[in-house]
C-alpha cells in the first residue's frame, strides 16, 4: 500500500466547533490532515475538513481523498507556534453550556497515531495548559501513555474510542488501529497514574447485542471513565462505500434509512439497559443523529443535543438540568420500508 506523507501549513490552528452538540468541546485542533488508522467507518472524509479541500489534497499527491482515506497523512508542524502566537493575543474565549470552552484534539485525525503527531500533540497540550485552557484528547492510539507527565492534570481528560472488546472484529473494521485489548491496557495505565479518563463506545456495528454491551461496559468500568459516549455506525457517504469495499457485509443491515434507524434505536435501548444493569447509566451520554427525527421522540433528541456531560471541569459547576430523567426513545415508525431512502 502506498502512503502519501508530507506537511501542510494552516492559517488558524484553533477552530471553533459545533461539537458542543455532543457535549465534547467548543474548539478543535487538528495536528494533521488524513489519518493512518484509516478506520473503514470513519466519517471525517465526508466532512468539510476533507470535502472542501479536495484540490489542495490532490496537489499534495493524494489521488482520491475520499476512498484513499487511511493512505495519507499531512503533518501540520507549525500548529504549536501558530497556537502560541494566537493565544498570546487572544482575549475572547467562546464557551457554550455543553462545550464548556474545552479544546478537543482531534476531530479530524488521531492525535496519537504515530510519533510525529504525538510530538505535536504534546507541544499543543503544554501550550493550552500554559494559557489555562481545558483539554480533551480523543484517540485510538497508545502513545499518550508516554505523556502522562503532562496529561495527569485536572484540566485534561483523555478518551479512547473503544466500540467493543472483540479484537477479531476490530481487525475487520479498524485494522490499522491498535486492538481494543491494547487500548484497554493503555487506559488502565492512565487510570493507575491518576489520569482523568472517558470512553467513546463508538461507533458500534449493528450485530452487537445487549449482552455484548453489558460485558463491554463491565470491562470499561475497571478504569473508571467519567463519561461513556455512545453512537452506532452511520453508513452514509463514502464510509458506507469504504465498508462495502472492505467486505463488511453487516453494513448492508443499516444501509437503508429505516433499517439504520431501527438498528440505532434498538442499540440505544440496549446500551441504556446494559448501563443500568452494570450501574453506569448516569455516565452514559448518547450521541443521537439529526436524521433520526422521523423515528425518535422529539423529547429524546432534545434531551441529548447540547447536553453537558456529567464530567466536572474546573470553573464549572454542573447545573441541575431541567429535564433530568431520560425520555422514552421509540416512537411509531411512519416510514414505509419500501419507500425508505438509501444512504449509499
Ligand atoms: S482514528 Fe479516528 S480519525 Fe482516524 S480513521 Fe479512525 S475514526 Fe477516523
Amino acid at each position: 500500500m502506498t502512503i502519501t506523507q508530507g506537511f501542510e501549513d494552516i492559517t488558524n490552528p484553533l477552530q471553533q466547533s459545533a461539537l458542543h452538540k455532543k457535549g465534547l468541546c467548543d474548539y478543535v485542533i487538528n495536528v494533521a490532515s488524513g489519518c493512518l488508522h484509516g478506520c473503514t467507518f470513519c466519517y471525517v472524509p465526508s466532512t468539510p475538513v476533507i470535502r472542501a479541500r479536495q484540490s489542495h489534497l490532490k496537489n499534495k499527491g493524494v489521488v482520491d481523498p475520499q476512498m484513499d482515506w487511511g493512505k495519507y497523512l499531512l503533518i501540520r508542524q507549525d500548529v504549536p507556534k501558530k497556537l502560541e502566537d494566537l493565544l498570546s493575543r487572544k482575549r475572547v474565549w467562546h464557551e457554550t453550556k455543553a462545550g464548556k470552552g474545552v479544546v478537543l484534539l482531534c476531530s479530524g485525525t488521531d492525535p496519537y497515531q504515530n510519533q510525529q503527531t504525538a510530538d505535536i500533540t504534546r507541544m499543543v497540550v503544554k501550550i493550552l495548559l500554559k494559557y489555562k485552557k481545558k483539554v480533551r484528547i480523543l484517540t485510538r492510539g497508545l502513545l499518550w501513555v508516554n505523556d502522562l507527565d503532562i496529561l495527569v492534570h485536572p484540566d485534561v481528560t483523555v478518551g479512547m474510542s473503544i466500540p467493543y472488546s472483540n479484537d477479531i472484529l476490530s481487525r475487520q473494521i479498524e485494522p490499522a488501529s491498535p486492538p481494543p485489548s491494547h487500548r484497554m491496557k493503555a487506559l488502565l495505565e492512565g487510570y493507575k497514574a491518576g489520569c482523568r479518563l472517558y470512553v467513546a463506545v463508538a461507533p458500534t456495528p449493528p450485530q452487537l447485542t445487549q449482552d455484548d454491551f453489558t460485558r463491554h461496559l463491565e470491562k470499561l468500568l475497571k478504569f473508571n471513565p467519567e463519561v461513556i459516549f455512545w453512537e452506532p455506525i452511520n453508513a452514509r457517504g463514502t464510509n458506507g462505500r469504504r465498508m462495502i469495499a472492505a467486505g463488511l457485509d453487516f453494513i448492508k443491515l443499516v444501509i437503508n434509512k429505516k433499517s439504520w434507524a431501527d438498528s440505532f434505536i434498538k442499540q440505544w435501548e440496549e446500551i441504556e439497559t446494559a448501563a443500568s444493569d452494570v450501574g453506569c447509566l448516569e455516565r452514559l451520554h448518547i450521541w443521537p443523529d439529526q436524521e433520526l427525527s422521523e423515528f425518535v421522540e422529539d423529547k429524546a433528541l432534545e434531551y441529548w443535543w447540547d447536553r453537558p456531560t456529567v464530567e466536572q471541569w474546573s470553573g464549572y459547576k454542573n447545573q441541575k438540568l431541567k429535564n433530568s430523567s431520560r425520555p422514552e426513545v421509540r416512537k411509531y415508525l411512519k416510514l414505509d420500508p419500501n419507500e425508505s431512502a438509501h444512504f449509499v
